[in-house]
């Protein structure tokens, strides 16, 4: 059994939190041999709720759990800190602008950069949720110079596992046959699902589907299927009325345990990561990209041939990521 890790989940009280807070505590994030101190950072008007899901986190049991402690002040709650993961983020409301939405955000993820600078462990991972996720894990990164920019991420992985889903309804695969599928760009309506890579038990999707140009199945590529993904959460909101939180939680799992433990050999998953200038993809930008995890560090899968189809949409993506970007530096925050 290894010492406890420190995970910080903030927005806590929120949807995703209260799915998500279980699932760390019963040892699905860092495995079964890591206990963790678990610590909720909630704006103040949230704590009393946050404090209703700790007493059911007491509740449980978890073996692995080996403390909680909530707090409104995001020095303390990033203090010591392993694992973040920065869920509590600014909604769009009725009516307001992008430029709002960055400002409002930016006052949320600047300060907690800063305070994961000033007090993170040295192995601190960050995984931003809260959207704009991308540009939101731009602007904490740059209030932490200290900290390895590496250590910095934003979560495709649920557009990654949608995507995973809609292939195999579609060609009647097991989605643990699926494998070498990539989302590209940004968490927002641009980003590209690309399956010009995917294989099914080994054997490529395009032999399969016929998604070249002119083919018979491009449509449905581009028409159903990069929609489907893309717009996924609407469709959710729109039948559950409420966002989706369980597979987001899942997903923000999924990222982290991967990051930690590895990916398997062969196989490739999609993360939101500072670029080195691979695929064309500015550097400094927070772009999703095909990565593996190998030694706890993220990798991105180079050598990977992007034909014009693709080309177009990581550039239109990526320009979407760009203008964020630009947009935040114009505001002061980054
Ligand atoms: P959720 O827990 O449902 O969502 C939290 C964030 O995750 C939102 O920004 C949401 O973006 C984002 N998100 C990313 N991917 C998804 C996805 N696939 N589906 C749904 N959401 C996704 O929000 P709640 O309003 O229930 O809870 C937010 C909590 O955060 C509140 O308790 C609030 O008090 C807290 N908060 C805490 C802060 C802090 O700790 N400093 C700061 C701000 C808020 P989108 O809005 O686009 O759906």
């Amino acid at each position: 059994v290894h010492a406890p890790a420190t995970v910080t989940v903030t927005g806590a009280a929120g949807q995703i939190g209260y799915a998500l807070l279980f699932r760390i505590a019963s040892g699905q994030l860092l495995g079964p041999d890591t206990p963790v101190k678990l610590r909720l950072l909630e704006i103040p008007q949230a704590v009393k709720a946050a404090e209703g899901t700790a007493m059911e986190l007491d509740d449980c049991a978890f073996p692995l759990l080996s403390g909680i402690d909530i707090t409104d002040d995001a020095g303390r709650a990033f203090d010591g800190v392993n694992v973040a993961l920065l869920v509590g983020a600014r909604p769009r409301s009725k009516g307001m602008e992008r430029g709002d939405l960055l400002e409002a955000n930016g006052g949320i993820f600047g300060p907690q950069g800063a305070a994961i600078n000033a007090g993170a462990a040295d192995d601190v991972r960050v995984l931003v949720v809260g959207n704009p996720a991308n540009t939101n894990a731009l602007i904490a990164q740059a209030h932490a110079p200290d900290v390895p920019a590496d250590r910095f991420t934003a979560m495709t992985r649920l557009d990654h596992n949608r995507a995973l889903s809609q292939l195999a309804a579609k060609t009647g695969a097991s989605v643990a046959d699926i494998s070498k599928l990539t989302i590209w760009g940004n968490h927002s309506a641009t980003q590209y699902p690309d399956l010009f890579h995917a294989e099914i038990a080994g054997t490529k999707v395009t032999e399969t589907l016929d998604i070249s140009p002119g083919g018979k199945d491009q449509a449905w590529l581009a028409d159903e299927f990069i929609p489907t993904v893309a717009k996924r959460g609407a469709a959710i909101i729109e039948a559950r009325g409420a966002s989706s939180a369980a597979s987001a939680a899942n997903a923000a799992i999924d990222h982290v345990h991967d990051w930690v433990h590895g990916t398997p050999q062969g196989e490739w998953t999609s993360a939101a990561i500072v670029s080195d200038g691979s695929y064309g993809v500015p550097e400094g930008l927070v772009s999703s990209f095909p990565v593996v995890a190998r030694n706890g560090r993220w990798e991105v899968v180079q050598g990977l041939d992007v034909n014009e189809f693709s080309r177009a949409r990581i550039d239109a993506s990526v320009r979407e990521l760009v203008e964020e970007r630009d947009a935040v530096k114009d505001l002061g925050l980054i």
